[in-house]
């Protein structure tokens, strides 16, 4: 198996608004061999790349990903690549090696890989987390015939029912239009400008230890919006209950005193204030 699906679980907030769901992936053995990097990318990462596979010819498409500069999906091969030769006739590793110049040291390392599916409000607040992969789907390409629009309501003011009445009114009247200006031609690209942030986007976040450690930390703070908060703490269950993420959570919890003591003096009273929070929730007095 190149992907295993850990599970998939719902992220409500304190009222019944719904606000995300994530699904678990496990991308370990994604590079065990030629075979396992085309489907992965195919499959996983490159539906939400140029419109995704045409067929199952996975082969083809990672080649065209290659030849159009599309590098970020292969940031998300990260384990045991140098194990594949026949990659280089691909030209794949070159790509790789170019995002991860220590090819030997980082591609082992241990990652975390989350499909997410939520408003473009929180993804726009996720994606400013830069140390994480990212892979998003497309709307030029996938328009709203081909999947239609989904939509969230905030997570604090979303049960009230004038804010319910009226961005549900919003809404209602921004997938009229939409639908209106596809069928006088209009690109899905260019229609989609009447879209609403509240829309559901779905990406793909991949990130090691030190990157998950800096997200969680930061957004599940009191400060952090609570519709990003509620998936953020979702994923720090996930990591305390799921027994495949244990040695995820082994090095998520090592590297947070290293973590305090790396930080310059002046910072290191706030960090440690975060750091111990954030251990509270795995769990741990520290
Ligand atoms: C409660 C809250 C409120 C916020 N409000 C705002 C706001 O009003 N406006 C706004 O613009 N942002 C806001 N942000 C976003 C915030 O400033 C960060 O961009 C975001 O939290 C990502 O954090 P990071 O840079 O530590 O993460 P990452 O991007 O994952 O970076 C991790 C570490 O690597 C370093 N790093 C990453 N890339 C580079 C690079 N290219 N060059 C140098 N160092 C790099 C970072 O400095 C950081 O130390 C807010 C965040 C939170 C949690």
């Amino acid at each position: 198996m190149c992907v295993k699906h850990l599970g998939r679980y719902d992220a409500f907030a304190l009222t019944e608004v719904k606000t995300g769901e994530i699904e678990v992936l496990d991308f370990s053995e994604s590079a065990s061999s030629r075979e396992c990097v085309e489907r992965t990318i195919g499959e996983y990462v490159a539906p939400t790349y140029v419109g995704g596979a045409k067929s199952r010819d996975y082969s083809a498409l990672v080649e065209r990903l290659v030849r159009m500069g599309h590098e970020s999906p292969f940031e998300f091969i990260r384990c045991g690549w140098e194990r594949d030769d026949n990659a280089r006739a691909l030209g794949i590793e070159e790509v790789i090696k170019r995002w991860n110049p220590t090819i030997g040291d980082i591609l082992k390392r241990k990652v975390l890989t989350v499909k997410v599916s939520t408003s473009i409000v929180v993804a726009r607040q996720w994606v400013r987390h830069r140390t994480f992969s990212f892979a998003e789907r497309s709307r030029r390409y996938v328009s709203g015939e081909r999947k239609p629009f989904s939509f969230y309501f905030p997570a604090e003011a979303g049960n009230k029912a004038i804010v319910k009445d009226i961005i549900g009114d919003v809404y209602d009247y921004a997938v009229d239009g939409y639908a209106e200006l596809r069928e006088s031609g209009v690109k899905a690209e260019s229609a989609r400008f009447v879209i609403p942030v509240g829309v559901e986007t779905e990406f793909l976040v991949q990130g090691t230890v030190e990157a998950w450690f800096n997200f969680l930390a930061l957004r599940t703070d009191k400060h952090a919006q609570a519709d990003i908060r509620v998936i953020a703490e979702l994923i720090v269950d996930v990591i305390n209950t799921l027994p495949d993420l244990e040695g995820f959570r082994e090095e998520l919890i090592n590297y947070a005193p290293t973590y305090v003591l790396k930080a310059p003096p002046e910072f290191r009273p706030a960090r440690e204030k975060l750091v111990k929070a954030f251990l509270r929730r795995l769990g741990l007095g520290w």
